[in-house]
């Protein structure tokens, strides 16, 4: 049997980036077996849509190069696979349901419902609508048939419910959280169906997986309640189930509890793929992507969010990933989310990129400063401070002084390396920074200058470098005297000794 995985967001905001670890597992597992993964768009909640959402969760996926074999934007034999379009779908098998006796109409309004809950909040009690309770309620199963009849033909609101059969052991075995077992008549009568002609997630999800031929179920932890109630309805319906996983939580930095929404900005990271403007409240969360990660190193952590290969190997491209995963290997327990990794990650890959990646970068913002340069020198210059760039955002902040002078100076670094005498010192080491000599004469000459007049190294060379860059980073003296030119270096220095001056 061809295995079939789906991704199955709900397009009620941007994507979590657990949700993403989420559709990466499916995209490897179904790659890794040969089978197809689907993107299902699950719309049911009305209430809950959120304009620009599925867009959304669509253009993550191709930045991040997951892609789809069936689905939303794809289409494929099983379309459509957007839930809101498939909605006349689901009534016949809430009928059938009915008809078997898995479910019944419930006709309590909210007022009776949160009446009820109050009713055993007093004795200190939670109220479930369940096995237990179904009997005091207003439903199907306490009405006379001809009135339950008459409240639907009259447009009555109703919900239709799943009944539970008494004290059943309802045992799933999930591939990763081993066996779960709960007894039925522990379990709350979940609504099904609406009588505004909208299933809910329960249903939907399950009608669909199966109509869709889902072999598997890969999917957040937080799922892990629904799976007695979703195997309850294959049984109902007399369909064979998925066979389930539940993936672990994806956990704060420092383990306690689930990575939410809100953690990403509040701890520097984002938790979202792209940036994302929420239309209604206008509030802007950060995106890996803008925040200038790259797509494979976004991977490369995620995947080991919660799995390893059993090797010492870190560094898997998306193919390798496949090559190696295994649901196996998947923990039991929540994965903590790691900033200086994922940071870390970041800095390969960004290592890995050809210098004309990088010069590609750069020269938009070269030319948004109306600075121009020939492309040798736009990749010698990238190719020089690679070594510091984290995120592809750093570009700029980490080769500014490469491509134009400094118009400030650190004061910090001035007071500290910028001395009584400086600028002679600096005048004097002006004269040897000329054509006539090559570098390596130029650095020799310097060294002689300070050995012999017996001048702190450190300091020379550090005020040096101020002047050229603005402050006391960069790479190595000669490299950069080397890469700005003769002209261009004596020019820094005057100004430098010009604008800073004389110094205690
Ligand atoms: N629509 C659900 C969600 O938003 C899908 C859960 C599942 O995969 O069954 O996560």
């Amino acid at each position: 049997m061809k295995v079939r995985v789906r991704f199955a967001p709900s397009p009620t905001g941007p994507l979590h980036i657990g949700g993403v670890r989420t559709a990466l597992y499916n995209y490897l597992f179904a790659k890794k077996n040969g089978g197809d993964l689907l993107l299902r768009i699950e719309d049911t909640d009305q209430g809950r849509f959120v304009p620009g959402a599925e867009e959304y969760i669509i253009e993550s996926f191709k930045w991040l190069g997951i892609k789809f074999d069936e689905g939303v934007g794809i289409g494929g034999p099983h379309a459509p696979y957007r839930q809101s379009e498939r909605k006349d779908l689901y009534k016949k098998f809430a009928d059938e349901l009915l008809e078997k006796g898995f479910a019944y109409y419930a006709f309590d309004s909210a007022a009776d419902l949160e009446a009820k809950r109050k009713e055993f909040e007093a004795v200190k009690k939670t109220f479930q609508y369940d096995v237990n309770t179904r009997l005091q309620m207003c439903n199907s199963l306490t009405l006379p048939k001809d009135e339950v009849e008459k409240r639907i033909s009259n447009g009555e609101q109703y919900v239709i419910r799943f009944k539970y059969p008494e004290n059943e052991d309802v045992v799933v075995d999930d591939l990763i959280r081993g066996t779960v077992k709960i007894n039925t008549s522990l379990l709350d009568d979940k609504v099904l169906y609406k009588s505004d002609g909208m299933p809910t997630y329960h249903l939907a999800n399950v009608v669909d997986d199966h109509l869709m031929e889902i072999t598997h179920v890969i999917r957040g932890e937080e799922w892990l309640p629904s799976v007695p109630l979703h195997a309850m309805l294959y049984k109902a319906f007399g369909w064979e189930a998925p066979r389930f996983a539940h993936l672990p939580l994806l956990l704060k930095p420092d383990g306690n509890g689930k990575l939410s929404k809100r953690d990403g900005d509040r701890l520097g990271f984002p938790v979202f793929p792209l940036e994302w403007h929420d239309p209604k409240s206008g509030e802007i969360s950060s995106g890996y992507r803008e925040k200038g990660y790259l797509p494979e190193a976004v991977i490369n952590f995620l995947a080991l969010l919660g799995w390893n290969s059993g090797t010492e190997q870190e560094f898997f491209t998306l193919d390798e990933l496949v090559e190696n995963f295994s649901i196996e290997k998947i923990s039991k327990s929540g994965a903590k989310f790691d900033l200086e990794k994922a940071k870390w990650f970041n800095h390969h890959y960004i290592q890995q990129m050809p210098d004309s990646a990088l010069a590609d970068l750069l020269t938009p913002v070269l030319a948004a400063k109306n600075l121009s340069f020939p492309q040798e020198k736009v990749l010698k210059g990238v190719a020089m401070i690679k070594e510091r760039v984290h995120f592809t955002t750093e570009l700029w902040e980490q080769c500014h002084y490469l491509f134009e002078a400094p118009c400030s100076y650190d004061e910090q670094a001035v007071k500290k390396r910028w001395k009584h005498g400086t600028p002679l010192h600096l005048t004097e080491i002006s004269k040897f920074i000329d054509e006539k000599y090559s570098i390596s004469q130029m650095h020799d000459f310097v060294m002689d200058y300070i050995q012999s007049n017996e001048l702190n190294m450190g300091q020379i060379m550090n005020s040096f470098r101020l002047a050229l860059v603005g402050e006391t980073k960069g790479p190595d003296l000669f490299t950069l005297i080397d890469f700005l030119g003769v002209d261009e270096t004596k020019k820094r220095l005057f100004k430098a000794i010009d604008v800073i001056g004389e110094r205690e």
